[in-house]
């Protein structure tokens, strides 16, 4: 087994570190509390694009990108996910910087479905701008009236009528609509109520300009809205777009968000791992440069056991994430099944603990902003849902896990 990353993910991981040391950290808490200020905080703040005209220059883009499949040479040769890992874990110590190098959610999973399944003429229309950063996008499935865990339940609906197709619903959750460039929504809706549960729904390509497209209110995720990108709750009332908009065909949406959520989730639980390594490293920091009862922080109660506890979870927890990685590298989404929701269940849950201990021995200051802890607590707690709760992946882990046993009770019984 090799437990060294490639050379060529060594050299990217310390140009990406190095960039978040000398151009993003020295002004990202600026940066926040000037949006948090700003008369409109849904305007990006101007230092943004110029961040990310810097880290485009230096080669610091699209890094997710996946190894280029026939037809798509043209987008680039990207890194396998064993070799971006190590990358979105340096991403993760900072909100800005996925968004910096282009390699944020939703806007890499929309990338990679365009990339995917797309036309030549949706790639042309959506995936080029997305790839520039020009434009931004949301993935619109979750529904505030229906249990949106068991996606088979979406309610919205896309019908085709004559050469367009006919678009109603509400969705919420919708994760990037806050954001002024934001252009593309992919949209996921019931076509035919009569197919079978997983070929009733079909993904479509929405503008987000298109009449009927309207954005209800913005949420807040604990109190946190996120600006400038922001959750949307959106409203679509007969909207109508071509069916040329239709991403492979109709009824096709499941085997598209199959193929959309394995790699995505190796990218949010590795940034997830990089965060509690900054929660962890700021734990380090305080724990021995403050003093109670005559000794540092760290030197008091369990504290140097939860210190222990929480590098031991951390390095755990990176390494599941990189057998899954490698897994989907070598075998495909089919043979990584189980590993890829164990690390959707470990990972967030690892980090909130992590967190929740640097935010105890940070006392008082841990709950403020002077500190990215609250923040970081929130990202974990909230990744406990987004993509899936817990304990749909649960499911997924204890039904493979019990395939042979239950086969086995059925045939003697
Ligand atoms: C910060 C954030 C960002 C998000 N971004 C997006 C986005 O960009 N696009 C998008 O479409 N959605 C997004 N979501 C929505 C997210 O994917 C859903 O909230 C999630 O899938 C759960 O759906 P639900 O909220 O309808 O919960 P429900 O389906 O109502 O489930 C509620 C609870 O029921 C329990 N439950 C459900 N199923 C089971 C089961 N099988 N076994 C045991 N218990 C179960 C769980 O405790 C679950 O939490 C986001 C959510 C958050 C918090």
């Amino acid at each position: 087994m090799e437990f060294e990353h490639s050379a060529r993910a060594n050299e990217l991981v310390g140009r990406v570190a190095e960039f978040i040391r000398t151009e993003i950290e020295p002004v990202e808490a600026e940066l926040h509390a000037a949006t948090r200020t700003a008369a409109d905080p849904w305007l990006p703040q101007p230092v943004f694009k110029e961040l990310q005209a810097k880290a485009r220059e230096q080669g610091l883009w699209n890094l997710f990108l996946p190894v280029a499949e026939p037809g798509n040479e043209q987008y680039g040769e990207g890194l396998p996910n064993v070799d971006y890992a190590p990358i979105a874990e340096v991403t993760g110590r900072s909100f800005l910087a996925p968004y910096v190098f282009n390699c944020n959610a939703p806007d890499t999973g929309n990338m990679e479905v365009l990339l995917r399944y797309g036309t030549p003429e949706q790639k042309k229309q959506w995936l080029e701008p997305l790839l520039d950063g020009a434009i931004r996008s949301a993935f619109c499935m979750t529904e505030p009236d229906v249990a949106s865990s068991d996606a088979t339940n979406m309610s919205a609906t896309a019908i085709l009528d004559g050469d367009d197709v006919v678009i109603n619903g509400r969705k919420w959750w919708s994760t990037g609509i806050g954001h002024p460039d934001c252009e593309l929504l992919v949209f996921m809706g019931r076509t035919d109520p009569g197919a079978h549960r997983y070929a009733r729904h079909t993904m479509v390509l929405v503008p987000r300009s298109t009449p009927g497209v309207k954005v209800e209110r913005l949420l807040p995720t604990m109190h946190q809205y996120d600006e400038p990108h922001g959750h949307g709750e959106v409203s679509f009332t007969d909207v109508r777009v071509p069916a040329s908009n239709i991403l492979v065909g109709l009824g096709r949406a499941f085997e598209i968000a199959q193929g959309r959520l394995g790699p995505g989730r190796v990218h949010h639980c590795m940034r997830l791992i990089g965060l509690a390594e900054k929660a962890l490293e700021l734990t380090l920091r305080r724990g021995t440069s403050r003093t109670a009862f005559g000794k540092p922080l760290v030197d008091l109660g369990g504290n140097r056991e939860r210190i222990a506890d929480a590098r031991i979870a951390i390095n755990q927890a990176r390494l599941l994430v990189l057998q899954t990685a490698y897994l989907l590298d070598t075998k495909g989404l089919a043979g990584a099944l189980s590993e890829v929701s164990q690390i959707k269940v470990a990972v967030p849950r690892m980090a909130q603990d992590v967190i929740d201990m640097a935010i105890q021995l940070h006392g008082g200051g841990g709950l403020s902003d002077d500190f990215p802890l609250a923040a970081a607590w929130t990202s974990a707690r909230a990744l406990r849902l987004a993509d899936g709760p817990d304990e749909v992946h649960r499911n997924v882990v204890a039904k493979l896990e019990l395939a042979p046993y239950l086969a086995q009770y059925r045939e003697a019984k």
